[in-house]
């Protein structure tokens, strides 16, 4: 489907029937097709540069900090010291950006299957990409879910930066992922998964996430940020600890408001952190009660 019409960008979707968010589209700067999957970038008239994977935005110049900071800053201020972090997708780099910031990170894998993704976010979204200048940085190009199998008992904090449920992303939001998952992590390890979507769109995907979830780990929580250019405006975390003393919704780690402007954090902050958890009654009932 041609999702760029009339000067506009529409992201028409069957994950999201019979609503569309648009943008208006300045320049086109790059299309193609991966091995993977279409990818799109385009210059917006008022979200700066977006960036587009089979029909779906990714991120935009815009309001990308508010998802790259939490998906961050929620489990690594969970954990007392994080030191080694793996990232699974991450293709943009905003994500090792932020992971490359705190101050007890030594090192940091990353795992993104699509090399494409990487070479052209670096060409045309400098202010994501720098994360991949980061000296603590070691890259694998392949299946996040391959490489899982591969690892045991190595890392304080896994995060899974992925795409939709769609295509190559697909397994990462099943319970053998999550399996691999807890088999990669240090027995006080613990996660954060895109793995839960938006809770007005995706309640039985979050629902089935938390439910083979709470049956690996013994602690669980869903988190998640607002943000005006995912679908409904929300997206929401899945975060598994395999320390059962792990209190998501309490840091350990707190930025003083000298630290946030020195680390140029522009979303998050510690009364954030811990509101992220507070639910609004229709998703508690169907995150707490089933
Ligand atoms: N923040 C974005 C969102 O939620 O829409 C995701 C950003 S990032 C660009 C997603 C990345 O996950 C893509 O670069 C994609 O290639 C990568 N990805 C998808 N499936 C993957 C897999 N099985 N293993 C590793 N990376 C994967």
């Amino acid at each position: 489907m041609d999702l760029i019409k009339n000067g506009w960008f529409s992201e028409v979707n069957d994950e999201w029937p019979g609503e569309a968010f648009s943008l208006e589209v300045e320049e086109i700067l790059y299309t193609g097709k991966s091995k993977y999957q279409d990818i799109l970038i385009f210059k917006s008239k008022h979200h700066g540069k977006v960036l587009v994977l089979d029909g779906v935005i990714q991120c935009t110049d815009r309001d990308e900090f508010s998802y790259q900071e939490m998906i961050t800053f929620l489990p690594l201020n969970s954990h007392p010291c994080p030191k080694k972090v793996l990232v699974i997708g991450g293709g943009d780099g905003g994500v090792i950006r932020e992971v490359s910031k705190h101050p007890a990170v030594e090192s940091i894998v990353q795992c993104e299957i699509d090399e494409e993704v990487i070479n052209v976010c670096k060409k045309h979204l400098p202010n994501m990409a720098k994360g991949y200048s980061s000296p603590k940085l070691t890259q694998y190009i392949g299946d996040g879910f391959e490489y899982m199998r591969q690892h045991e008992n190595e890392f304080d904090v896994v995060i899974t930066d992925s795409s939709d449920p769609v295509g190559p992303a697909e397994p990462l939001f099943k319970e053998p992922y999550y399996e691999l998952l807890k088999k990669a992590l240090k027995p006080d390890g613990l996660l954060c998964s895109q793995g839960s979507e938006c809770m007005w769109l995706d309640l039985p995907l979050i629902k089935s996430v938390l439910e083979f979830s709470r049956r690996l780990f013994p602690v669980v929580s869903y988190g998640y940020t607002t943000i005006p250019t995912y679908p409904s405006g929300q997206i929401g975390f899945i975060l598994c600890s395999k320390n059962r003393f792990t209190r998501f919704d309490n840091p350990v780690t707190v930025f003083t408001d000298e630290e946030l402007e020195k680390m140029e954090l522009r979303y998050y902050n510690v009364d954030v952190h811990k509101t992220a958890f507070t639910l609004p009654q229709f998703a508690k009932k169907v995150i707490f009660y089933f």
